[in-house]
């Protein structure tokens, strides 16, 4: 089998599309955010060649490393791993956007660097949809208020929800994540918080997610391969398996 990463994209946006079709939805209403995270410049450099531009890292430290020696290709990085309040500056130099804002203190340290640097960015609050203790994101509880809070930062353009399922085997559980968070997209948007995306589901459960109305999953493995470092790098607290 052709496994060139020509291949291994055009393999993926079929299955994406399949899903889009087994669940009654337009593909063109589902976006791939390729994610990087591991893997070096020359391979980003074969994705854009393939007409990706948005590429999702999980340490906002990869995307300052990679960030000079791809900056002739016009990328537009997006932030999607935990973000330590500390590097809210580098986030709001170096990507256009954030997935992972999850609470008060990280909005304000972004709104403050982002102010410095005069730019705004697009922000996908990300909600805690499992009961996993390790997981970052919001409590759901505190969404409604958080929305009402961020609606202070015009810096911030909240556009939507961000989640990582439950890490199990047990699919029903890993579906009920994604409905969650669709429901509280939905119960925020009676309440007028206009949040247009959904952005869930990852290589081994995107089908899923689209079901439940994913308009945006993460992908990594799927279509640059197996990473060179197991995920509890990633997510050193949530022990994921490699
Ligand atoms: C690594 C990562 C992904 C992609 O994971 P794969 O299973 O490799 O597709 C998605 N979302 C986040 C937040 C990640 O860190």
């Amino acid at each position: 089998m052709d496994d060139s990463l020509r291949s291994r994209w055009e393999r993926l946006r079929e299955r994406v599309d399949e899903a889009c079709r087994d669940a009654g939805r337009d593909p063109s209403d589902v976006d791939v955010l390729p994610v990087s995270k591991t893997f070096g410049p020359e391979l980003i450099r074969e994705a854009v060649g393939l007409g990706l531009r948005r590429f999702g890292e999980n340490k906002v430290q990869e995307i300052r490393d990679k960030y000079e020696s791809l900056a002739d290709c016009g990328i537009d990085w997006v932030m999607i791993g935990h973000l330590q309040t500390n590097k809210a500056g580098m986030v709001a130099r170096l990507a256009t956007e954030v997935q992972s804002l999850d609470r008060s203190r990280l909005a304000a340290a972004l709104d403050r660097q982002l102010r410095a640097a005069n730019r705004a960015i697009d922000a996908l609050v990300q909600v805690k949809t499992s009961d996993e203790p390790s997981k970052y994101g919001l409590d759901p509880a505190q969404l409604l208020p958080f929305l009402d809070e961020l609606a202070d930062y015009p810096t911030l353009r909240v556009r939507g929800l961000m989640t990582l399922a439950i890490n199990t085997p047990d699919l029903d559980e890993v579906r009920r994540c994604f409905r969650r968070l669709r429901e509280l997209r939905d119960a925020a948007a009676a309440r007028g918080h206009d949040l247009p995306r959904l952005s869930m589901g990852m290589s081994g459960d995107f089908p899923l997610a689209i079901a439940e109305g994913a308009t945006e999953v993460r992908i990594g493995t799927a279509l640059f391969g197996a990473r060179p470092y197991p995920d509890s790098y990633y997510w050193p607290e949530a022990g994921r398996a490699p």
